[in-house]
């Protein structure tokens, strides 16, 4: 019995937290169970780990940590699935939807993401900047390792596990040029 909103179990009540002053804290570890799919291309496979703290601030509430999980993507070199660890730093700031004390709707900024807004309800929900942050961090994670030597283009060898009989002087000449923007586009 899941809802859309806390797939990742990273919802918090903070409507105490909204009636305290500036400078309130809520520390929270967070051990939550590996929840899948992030998008369809990445998921996580380990559980995620980490501390964070909320700050009250103004009207609104900073939230910091650092979480950790492993993730699992395709290489873009041999096309076999690997695993990842990822550790990234959270820092946002989450915007009220309604006063707490009074009950009146709250603007947030116009640059207010969605996503960093604290529902009606008083629930400050992680799901989606945990997400993107998971992703953004392993963005540039391409290959399952640094020197992947990829699949043979003749036969589809992973030539990280073997070498082929595929003679590379035969290799055909509409390879070729495909080989050399491969290589190319590997260079930093
Ligand atoms: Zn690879
Ligand atoms: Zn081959």
């Amino acid at each position: 019995m899941s809802t859309k909103h806390d797939t990742y179990g990273l919802q918090f009540n903070v409507s105490q937290l909204l009636k305290e002053p500036t400078g309130a804290t809520r520390h929270y570890e967070i051990n939550i169970q590996p929840f899948g799919q992030l998008d369809e291309d990445v998921a996580v496979v380990a559980p995620l780990t980490g501390e964070i703290k909320f700050l009250r601030t103004g009207s609104e509430i900073l939230v910091q940590g650092i979480l950790q999980t492993i993730v699992e993507k395709n290489c873009g070199r041999c096309l076999e699935d690997f695993n990842a660890p990822v550790v990234f730093d959270l820092e946002e700031q989450f915007f009220p939807t309604i006063d707490v004390n009074t009950g009146v709707g709250v603007e947030a900024p116009d640059d207010a993401d969605e996503a960093n807004r604290i529902d009606a309800q008083h629930t400050l929900d992680l799901s989606e900047v945990v997400r993107q942050g998971l992703l953004l961090e392993i963005d540039s994670v391409l290959y399952c390792k640094p020197n992947c030597k990829g699949i043979c283009l003749q036969c589809g060898q992973n030539l990280n596990l073997a070498q082929c009989d595929c003679v590379d002087d035969v290799i055909d000449a509409r390879w070729a040029s495909l080989l050399q923007k491969l290589e190319t586009e590997d260079k930093p």
